[in-house]
C-alpha cells in the first residue's frame, strides 16, 4: 500500500472482515451486479452515518475490483482480497486527514493521482480511498476534480463521508452516491457478537447511539468506564466545581471523545425528559410550540439549544476544527445554566 498521507494517523480500517454488516448487504448488491456487468463507475461516494461502517464498504469496494476470483469477488480469501484487508497492497492508495490539521491538502490529493497513473502493480484495477472526504479542504477538493473529470482507466476512487453537504456540487455530481444507514440495535449486536463473541453489546451501543463501528477495538467494561466519567464531569460542571477548560481540554485530547459526545448528548436528552413531565419517550419531544411557558420552557430551549450543538459536534468529528475551544464553549454554557 502507498500512504499519501503524512504526518496522519496510521491508516487501519476500524474492522474486521470476517462479517458483513447486514445493513450494507443492498448496497453491496448493487456493486457487485455493477461491476460483474462491466458497468462500475470510477467513482463512489460513500455517504454514511456516524460509524455506520463506511470505510468498510469502501475496502469492500477495493476487494470487490482487485480479487483474484472474479466469479466470487471479493471472495475475501485469495491474496488480493487478503492484501487489500491487510493495508498491503499494491495498488490501494488510502487519503487521510493529517492528525495535526485534520484536513486532507492539496498535495496529498496531487500524490493520489500521480499513483493512480501508474499502471496497476496486478495489470489491473488501481483504487484511491478518500476518507473522510468531507475533510478535503477547498484546494485538494479542486484538485480531485482534474482526477474525477479524467480518470486513468480501471480507475476506482472511493470517497467517504459523513456530510457529503461539504463537498462541492461538482465533486458530488462525479460520484455515485451509496448510502450507509445507521443500523438498529438488534443489527449493531448481531455484527458485534459475530465479531468479538458474546458481550455486552446491547449496553454499550445504549453509550455510543447505532455506531457499531466505534465498539470494535473496544472493551465493553471501558465503554461503561467512559459514561461514568463523562456524567461526572457534566454534573461538576453544572455544579460549578470543576474548570470548563480543563475538562474541555481533557475530552478533546483523549480517544474517547466521540464516546463522551455520545454520553454528553444523552445525558442532556435525560435532563430534558426529566424536566418534561409526562413525556414518555424523548423521541416524542421536540423544541418548540409544544413546551411549557416561562422559566422552565428557557431552561429546556437551552438544553435543547446544547444538544443541537453536541450533535453538531459529533457529526463534525472527522473535520477539521478546533475540537477543544468548541467544547469549551459548550460547558461554559452548561456551567452558566447550571448555576443560573
Ligand atoms: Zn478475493
Amino acid at each position: 500500500m502507498s500512504a499519501a498521507n503524512d504526518g496522519a494517523a496510521p491508516a487501519a480500517p476500524a474492522v474486521g472482515m470476517n462479517a458483513a454488516p447486514e445493513w450494507t448487504a443492498g448496497e453491496r448488491a448493487r456493486l457487485r451486479a455493477a461491476f460483474q456487468a462491466g458497468r462500475l463507475p470510477h467513482a463512489l461516494l460513500i455517504h454514511e452515518a456516524p460509524g455506520a461502517g463506511g470505510e468498510w464498504l469502501a475496502t469492500w469496494a477495493a476487494q470487490l475490483v482487485l480479487c483474484r476470483e472474479p466469479a466470487r469477488a471479493p471472495c475475501g480469501a485469495c491474496a488480493g482480497c487478503r492484501r487489500v484487508w491487510a493495508l498491503q497492497h499494491p495498488d490501494v492508495t488510502w487519503v487521510r486527514a493529517a492528525e495535526d490539521s485534520r484536513q486532507i491538502r492539496i498535495e496529498q490529493v496531487r500524490e493520489l493521482a500521480a499513483e493512480l497513473a501508474l499502471t496497476a502493480h496486478g495489470g489491473g484495477y488501481k483504487v484511491g480511498i478518500v476518507s473522510p472526504a468531507d475533510a478535503l479542504n477547498r484546494f485538494a477538493a479542486n484538485a480531485l476534480l482534474k482526477t474525477l473529470e479524467e480518470p486513468p482507466p480501471r480507475t476506482l476512487l472511493v470517497l467517504t463521508a459523513t456530510q457529503p453537504s461539504r463537498l462541492p456540487p461538482t465533486v458530488i455530481s462525479r460520484c455515485q452516491r451509496l448510502r450507509v444507514r445507521a443500523p438498529t440495535r438488534a443489527e449493531g449486536v448481531a455484527w458485534l457478537t459475530a465479531q468479538r463473541g458474546t458481550g455486552e453489546w446491547g449496553e454499550a451501543l445504549d453509550v455510543v447511539g447505532e455506531a457499531p463501528m466505534l465498539l470494535v477495538h473496544v472493551e465493553p467494561r471501558e465503554i461503561a468506564e467512559v459514561g461514568l466519567d463523562a456524567r461526572r464531569t457534566l454534573e461538576a460542571l453544572t455544579e460549578g466545581s470543576t474548570d470548563p477548560v480543563a475538562a474541555a481540554e481533557r475530552w478533546a485530547r483523549g480517544e474517547a471523545l466521540p464516546l463522551r459526545l455520545k454520553c454528553f448528548e444523552n445525558w442532556l436528552t435525560d435532563q430534558i425528559r426529566r424536566r418534561t413531565p409526562g413525556a414518555a419517550s424523548f423521541t416524542e419531544l421536540r423544541p418548540g410550540p409544544y413546551l411549557p411557558a416561562g422559566g422552565v420552557a428557557l431552561n429546556i430551549r437551552e438544553l435543547f439549544g446544547l444538544l443541537d450543538e453536541v450533535r453538531e459536534l459529533r457529526a463534525a468529528l472527522d473535520v477539521p476544527l478546533n475540537r477543544g475551544l468548541a467544547l469549551e464553549a459548550l460547558f461554559r454554557q452548561l456551567a452558566r445554566q447550571g448555576t443560573g
